[in-house]
């Protein structure tokens, strides 16, 4: 595939213009996820979120959710529809744990009765605050049916990929999304990989332990390929 130039250089990611004009190439980098100002990095890091990112969107294609995905390309990259971003980040709570455990003054490691839908502006300098419908409205972001179907993008790809995870005895303790617009249809956009989903390990006696799988720039050396072949399997 031949690319022209880059159109945009973010945390883990670049996209590329081909040909096509309303496709990319989505290249994932080896930079690890992190709040530190300094880029940490591993060997490796790319092709794994390449490989989970595909086996991801083809999987939910297969459940007619409608995705970005076109194809692998190589190694450590992607070809995806040109889309339109919504500067949102759906984030999917099925466990209360981390920010939300202590919002909403639940222990750590609660099983929500209902899953937590939540959305966050994607915004660096105001530090993506966390917004509701109305402020996406007003922000001019969406509107109303395109919010509709994003909660039911949302949903659904929450139930597939729970009972996914279910079978391998994993509990998918929350995720995060990103919807962009191609000839006026919703689609999912992004990547789906251990840098957007957090799995807790369901142990032999159904307790759950959300350290064995824990991204972290320290435990991703090891963490990383161990989740990739579960997934993969
Ligand atoms: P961050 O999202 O933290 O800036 P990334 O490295 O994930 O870092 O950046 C990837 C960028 O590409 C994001 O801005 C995302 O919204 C955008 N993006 C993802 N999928 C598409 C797509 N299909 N078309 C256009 N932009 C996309």
């Amino acid at each position: 595939m031949e690319i022209k130039e880059i159109l945009v250089e973010g945390k883990t990611k670049k996209l590329y213009t081909v040909k096509e004009q309303n496709q990319l190439v989505m290249e994932f980098l080896n930079t690890l996820k992190g709040d530190s100002k300094q880029k940490d990095t591993l060997k490796g890091k790319g092709a794994i979120n390449t490989e989970i990112s595909a086996f991801m969107f083809e999987y939910l294609a297969s459940y007619n959710v409608p995705t970005h995905y076109i194809r692998k390309l190589d190694e450590k990259s992607l070809l995806v529809k040109k889309l339109d971003m919504i500067p949102i980040r759906l984030v999917i709570w099925n466990i209360a744990t981390g920010n939300l455990a202590k919002r909403i003054g639940f222990k750590d490691g609660t099983i929500l009765e209902t899953p937590v839908l939540e959305l966050y502006l994607k915004n660096t300098k105001l530090r993506n605050p966390f917004i509701n419908d109305y402020h996406a409205y007003t922000l001019g972001l969406c509107d109303r049916n395109e919010m509709d179907v994003i909660i039911r993008i949302g949903s659904k790809v929450n139930a597939v990929l729970k009972s996914f995870f279910a079978r391998k005895k994993l509990s998918l303790a929350y995720f995060s999304l990103e919807f962009g617009r191609y000839e006026n249809q919703i689609m999912l956009g992004d990547e789906i990989s251990p840098d957007t989903f957090s799995i807790w390990e369901v142990t032999e006696d159904g307790k759950l332990n959300k350290k064995t799988f824990e991204m972290t720039p320290a435990t991703a050396r090891t963490v990383l390929p161990k989740l990739k072949d579960i997934i993969l399997m």
